[in-house]
């Protein structure tokens, strides 16, 4: 009989053999991407003994056509009852109500960790000598910053009287034609991501976790989140890691603790990748590591990723990827972003097996030169499949 996930008292997830998973399937190309990853998924679960009880919700453009809402109470209610759940792409409204059904869906639940696994895979084109080295694991804040979206616009009264304020109460000069924007990093927010980064370093077994932060020059924002990282592992992690000035660069067996500043990471993901295991920043600066490296093993096509709160037992894991709208319908798209969107969520649920076994035999099948269009035309001698075929590929190398 099919379960609902609940979370145990020490923060861990109940989850049987048959647990209540929602899903989006996804607007644009997500008719092609959710079948192709949805076989997959359902293969590697019955070949351990487990069946996945798929309930189906609606968001996005679907939603709309269908419900006159963009994102229904019940999609909400069933992620918030069921914990865990899984999305393809929405199409993002133009013009007025929500802003992203993403962000929605990440402020309603509190999501504040955006995780992001970047790793290569044998055999995947990629614009870098050594892609072999990339294997980092971005915990990205998802709940402040400049993206809280506590803006004003250019010459509205709110922008106006914002701009009086601070040249009245601090002194602050700004422009009169300017737009403002506000960025808020507490140390409540900062700490629980740091926290959550430092435990998957210890979990897994990773060697460091570095802060990236822009704290030369946002002190008291991106600077502090450094030092609020620094205090929380001498505080709360002094049997199992330690911060670099605290040991000179050398950790023994802890984790070691560094920071680096947002710029020259950007330089140095590229040239010593190696240096960099799990990393915890800011939601802007992991708005754009993450895309930077996802670029060096593979790009969007399959780049997963999970937005979790460690602390209610919620997440909510998706393909990082937009619509495609172009696509759409056509068969053609690589269903990798969703499909090891998939794989995370069975780490997450404690099916470390079955995820395994996902990545062996995709592995397998790029390896044979297997892929979907966006592969096939990087490749020499590859065999071009559609997304349902290479769903199928995976599935008999499972
Ligand atoms: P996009 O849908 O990500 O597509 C941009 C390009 O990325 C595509 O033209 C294609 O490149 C490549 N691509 C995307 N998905 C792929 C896949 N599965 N396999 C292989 N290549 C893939 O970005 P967009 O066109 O800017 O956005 C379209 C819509 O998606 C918008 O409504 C946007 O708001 C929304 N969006 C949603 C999410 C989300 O739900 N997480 C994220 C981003 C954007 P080539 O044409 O070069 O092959």
């Amino acid at each position: 009989m099919a379960d609902t996930i609940t979370l145990n008292a020490d923060g861990s997830l109940n989850v049987s053999d048959e647990p209540i998973i929602p899903f989006i399937r996804g607007d644009g190309t997500g008719v092609d991407i959710w079948p192709a990853a949805q076989l997959v998924m359902d293969a590697a679960a019955t070949k351990h003994g487990r069946k996945i009880a798929w309930k189906e919700v609606l968001a996005g453009q679907r939603a709309f056509d269908e419900t006159g809402e963009w994102l229904p109470e019940a999609t909400v209610e069933a992620f918030r009852d069921q914990l865990i759940g899984i999305k393809g792409p929405l199409t993002t409204p133009v013009g007025g109500g929500i802003r992203s059904l993403n962000v929605a869906l990440r402020q309603i639940l509190d999501l504040y960790v955006c995780l992001r696994p970047v790793r290569w895979f044998q055999g995947v084109p990629s614009p870098v000598k050594h892609p072999e080295k990339v294997d980092m694991v971005i915990f990205r804040e998802n709940t402040e910053d400049i993206y809280a979206g506590l803006e004003v616009e250019a010459g509205t009264p709110e922008a106006a009287k914002l701009i009086e304020m601070l040249r009245d109460s601090f002194g602050w000069d700004i422009r009169p034609d300017s737009g403002v924007g506000i960025k808020p990093v507490s140390e409540t927010g900062s700490k629980r991501l740091i926290r959550a980064a430092i435990r998957y370093a210890v979990e897994r077994g990773r060697k460091s976790v570095t802060m990236v932060h822009k704290g030369n020059i946002q002190k008291f924002t991106e600077g502090a989140f450094r030092n609020w990282g620094y205090e929380l592992t001498r505080d709360e992690f002094p049997d199992v890691a330690v911060g670099w000035d605290d040991c000179d660069g050398r950790p023994g067996d802890k984790v070691l603790v560094k920071d680096a500043i947002a710029d020259i990471t950007l330089q140095q993901v590229l040239t010593r990748p190696d240096e960099f295991d799990v990393i915890a920043t800011t939601n802007l600066n992991g708005d754009y590591i993450s895309d930077a490296l996802a670029a060096q093993v593979g790009g969007i096509g399959i780049a997963p990723g999970g937005n979790i709160n460690y602390v209610t037992g919620h997440g909510i894991f998706e393909a990082t990827h937009g619509t495609a709208p172009k696509y759409a319908g056509q068969d053609k798209v690589n269903p990798g972003s969703v499909l090891l969107s998939g794989v995370m969520m069975f780490e997450h649920l404690g099916w470390r097996d079955a995820a395994a076994d996902i990545v062996r035999a995709l592995e397998a099948t790029i390896a044979d030169k297997v892929v979907t269009y966006d592969f096939a035309r990087l490749m020499e001698g590859a065999t071009q499949v559609k997304t349902s075929e290479f769903a199928a590929a995976v599935v008999d190398r499972l």
